[in-house]
């Protein structure tokens, strides 16, 4: 039987480098826990970053997969399927939105939004053509493909990738002084993440989304929510601006949408944005099709029937406590909302990296992000006594006297 080492090997050997995964070859999971080839038994605390909000295997995610399978998969929107009507009707509903469109990927539905937006633009506000101006925010995070890396402040994503789509224009994250400075009459939209999730986890003043939200509403500028990770029960709410009561004028989903199982976005609008598309002008040979929105559909269902979203407000509040509680030469500081949180380390502790090496040897899997805040964002399913017990090597490794560098 081939063991850990052959796997990585035989992946590194064949595969492009993108990525720089924590040396664990996984086979098996279920609800918040994964199993390597060798037996082990981790707590993925990772959850494919908010992808797994329903833990690994939801018996009624992987039921609706199985029936959908074995009745009708794909049709591409040539023709209709019984499935997208439904699966729609249901998440607009619940989400407050008169109109959804469905895609496949996140970065696929936030292209959507910015087309939806610069169309609204040109056809309803009445900027002039090929001026549209979308406002982003540093440190953020949309997605990889070339429109998007082209806004990141990030020079990983964007080196050796360009040249960029123009259209853009970056102010600092929770800033609402420069946001109303950025804004002009060619201003279409303002895309913005309700807690930077890539970015470090990095939650923006009280009240911030609020004034964002009269800001835009003021100036006719369209607030493109960008909820892919904080949606969907992540943070404690549905969506993260619940929690101050915004609503968005566009809301892109995208991650547990499709239950861990098959990728499943979409774009909620009103009427005004989502009227600009016209057959042919926009489409995706996957995106509404029936398996997936079948599995969208009892994705939703799951969040909904299980309160996925109090459990995480609840769990969350209290798990932050504990960590904060830790009494660490590391820790900078404990941020994030429900069950999004980082852990920030000092500057001194080094990056990391070594501290998810570490977690992982003593089967806790959470990864690093931004190199200095290691992220803790376990399926919303964990129970408050799966999370003890995840306490006891995070306590462990965040005490220890020096980290080890690699
Ligand atoms: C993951 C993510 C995306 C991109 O989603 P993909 O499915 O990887 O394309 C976009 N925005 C945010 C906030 C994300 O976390």
């Amino acid at each position: 039987m081939a063991g850990t080492e052959s796997f990585i090997r035989e992946a590194e050997r064949w595969s492009a480098h993108n990525y720089h995964p924590l040396p664990v070859v996984l086979e098996r999971g279920e609800g918040c826990w994964v199993w390597d080839v060798d037996g082990n038994r981790y707590m993925d605390m990772l959850s494919a970053y908010s992808a797994l909000n329903q833990g690994h295997r939801h018996p009624k995610i992987i039921a609706a997969l199985k029936e959908q399978a074995d009745r009708l998969t794909l049709t591409s929107r040539a023709f209709h399927n019984d499935q997208m009507g439904p699966f729609l009707h249901e998440l607009s509903e619940q989400l407050g939105y008169p109109k959804a469109l469905p895609m496949n990927t996140g970065a696929e539905a936030v292209e959507t939004a910015i087309k939806a937006v610069r169309k609204w633009g040109y056809t309803v506000k009445g900027v002039p053509s090929e001026r549209a101006e979308i406002i982003v925010c540093e440190n953020n995070f949309h997605g990889r493909t070339t429109t998007i890396v082209g806004f990141s402040s990030e020079g990983p994503y964007r080196d050796g990738f360009g040249p960029f789509t123009p259209g853009f224009v970056m102010i600092p994250y929770g800033d609402i002084d420069a946001l109303r400075a950025a804004i002009n009459e060619n201003t279409v939209g303002f895309l913005v993440e309700p807690i930077q999730g890539e970015g470090g986890v990095v939650v923006p003043p009280e009240g911030y989304l609020k004034e964002v939200e009269a800001l835009c509403r003021g100036a006719n500028v369209k607030l493109v929510a960008d909820e892919i990770q904080t949606g969907l029960g992540r943070t404690g709410r549905m969506l993260t601006s619940d929690w101050e009561d915004v609503r968005a004028d566009v809301v892109i989903l995208g991650k547990a949408l499709g239950g861990g199982v098959y990728p499943v976005s979409a774009v909620l609008a009103d009427e005004d944005v989502m009227d600009v598309f016209t057959p042919g002008d926009h489409g995706s040979t996957f995106g509404g099709n029936p398996l997936g929105a079948a599995v969208g559909l009892a994705s939703l269902r799951v969040i909904v029937e299980e309160k996925l979203p109090q459990r995480a407000a609840e769990l969350g509040a209290w798990f932050m406590e504990e960590l904060r509680n830790i009494d660490s030469p590391h820790v900078e500081e404990v941020r994030g909302r429900g069950l999004m949180v980082g852990v920030v380390l000092k500057e001194s502790s080094g990056t990391a990296r070594p501290f998810a090496e570490e977690l992982m040897e003593r089967g806790i899997l959470a990864k690093e992000t931004h190199e200095q805040v290691i992220r803790f964002a376990p399926p919303l399913v964990v129970s408050r006594q799966e999370l003890e017990e995840a306490l006891v090597p995070i306590r462990e490794v965040l005490q220890a006297p020096v980290a080890q560098t690699s």
